[in-house]
């Protein structure tokens, strides 16, 4: 299971300078923190191209492996509506994505043959779901009990499948625990791996304490059943307000995000300043004429006119009607009390 971070680049390259053939399986829930950004590359976007890099295709690249990339974007989104065990400090289902990932590679190891499977998780790493007693408990539910080997801290913890049949050397694994990365660091100096994510708080957005308050608004405005895909790509970009029960706005916080806004959803209506530089704004939900203005006015805070004049506001609608209004631009204060 790799992600392309330090850890399961690591784990793989262990196993796989045994002489073990090793496949890299990397699993697409669409909350990764790369996606959007190299949709924004893919779109002309002025980006560095190292930062919008699939780690986990760098990592195979980098050792010599195949890497399968799962999308399991839409079964996941079940999982993290309603997570058997849980959120952790944002709304990171750690645990029931741990296990769904797990079976779904003991699913892929009996569609390629192979015989045991290789994380990057290190004893205690994680709070909730890298502790001694969760690893086994994700194990036991996700029915890969013994095939998961753990390289990194492989020495503090049971036999796996494949030390017990010596297809691996456990004298060569490590006993790494702990959030430290420093003995990680090291051994990626002594393998040669010098370029990779840098070691981060989590693996997804979910982690992310802002994305979580977005995507539980989100909850709390609609049947929790109807995320769509678009908007969980959404919440990644831009600033968020909340104008009313019924209606959020998105704004562009750079050239990047307003084209990405602009080409992702041709079903929004949009807005835009006429005679200054300023972002690009979507509403999602319902479109009154209260709404627009307050829409029109946000966007003509965060536009390059300064508060004192009226700025003119174009608003574009999915059926190509188009409007223009004159606003005051919203100050400072009464938009924060919208952001999410
Ligand atoms: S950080 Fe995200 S991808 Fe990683 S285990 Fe938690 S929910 Fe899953």
């Amino acid at each position: 299971m790799l992600s392309g971070g330090l850890d399961s680049s690591l784990a793989v390259k262990i196993v796989a300078d045994q002489g073990i053939e090793v496949v890299g399986v990397n699993y697409n829930t669409g909350f990764c923190l790369t996606d959007h950004r190299r949709k924004m590359y893919g779109m002309g976007a002025q980006i560095d191209p190292k930062s919008v890099r699939n780690a986990a295709l760098a990592a195979g690249a980098r050792w010599g492996l195949p890497v399968e990339i799962i999308d399991i974007s839409d079964d996941y989104l079940r999982i993290l509506t309603k997570p058997r065990y849980g959120y952790g400090s944002a709304i990171n289902p750690c645990i029931d994505c741990r296990i769904f990932m797990q079976k779904k590679t003991r699913e892929y190891m009996g569609k390629i043959g192979a015989k045991f499977i290789i994380t990057g998780e290190v004893v205690g790493q994680r709070p909730m779901s890298q502790m001694r007693k969760t690893l086994k408990l994700i194990e036991k539910e996700s029915g890969c009990g013994g095939l998961i080997l753990r390289p990194l801290s492989a020495k503090l913890l049971e036999p796996t499948v494949a030390e017990i049949n010596g297809w691996v050397n456990r004298e060569k694994l490590y006993d790494f625990h702990g959030r430290s990365r420093k003995s990680q660091i090291k051994l990626a100096k002594e393998l040669g791996l010098e370029e990779y994510p840098q070691p981060a708080g989590g693996c997804c957005f979910l982690t992310d304490k802002n994305y979580a308050r977005r995507m539980q608004d989100i909850f709390r405005h609609s049947d929790e059943k109807t995320v769509t895909a678009d908007q969980v790509m959404l919440l990644k970009v831009g600033r968020h307000f909340r104008i009313n029960e019924k209606t959020k706005i998105i704004v562009g916080r750079n050239e990047a995000e307003n084209l990405f806004l602009e080409k992702i959803t041709g079903k929004l209506p949009r807005l835009n300043c006429c005679d200054v530089q300023g972002p690009l704004t979507l509403i999602e939900g319902s479109v009154e004429e209260e709404a627009i203005r307050t829409a029109a006015r946000i966007t003509a805070r965060y536009s390059d006119a300064g508060m004192s004049e009226p700025v003119e506001v174009k608003v574009e609608f999915p059926n190509e009607s188009t409007r223009t209004l004159k606003v005051q631009p919203m100050d400072v204060a009464q938009c924060e009390k919208m952001r999410i």
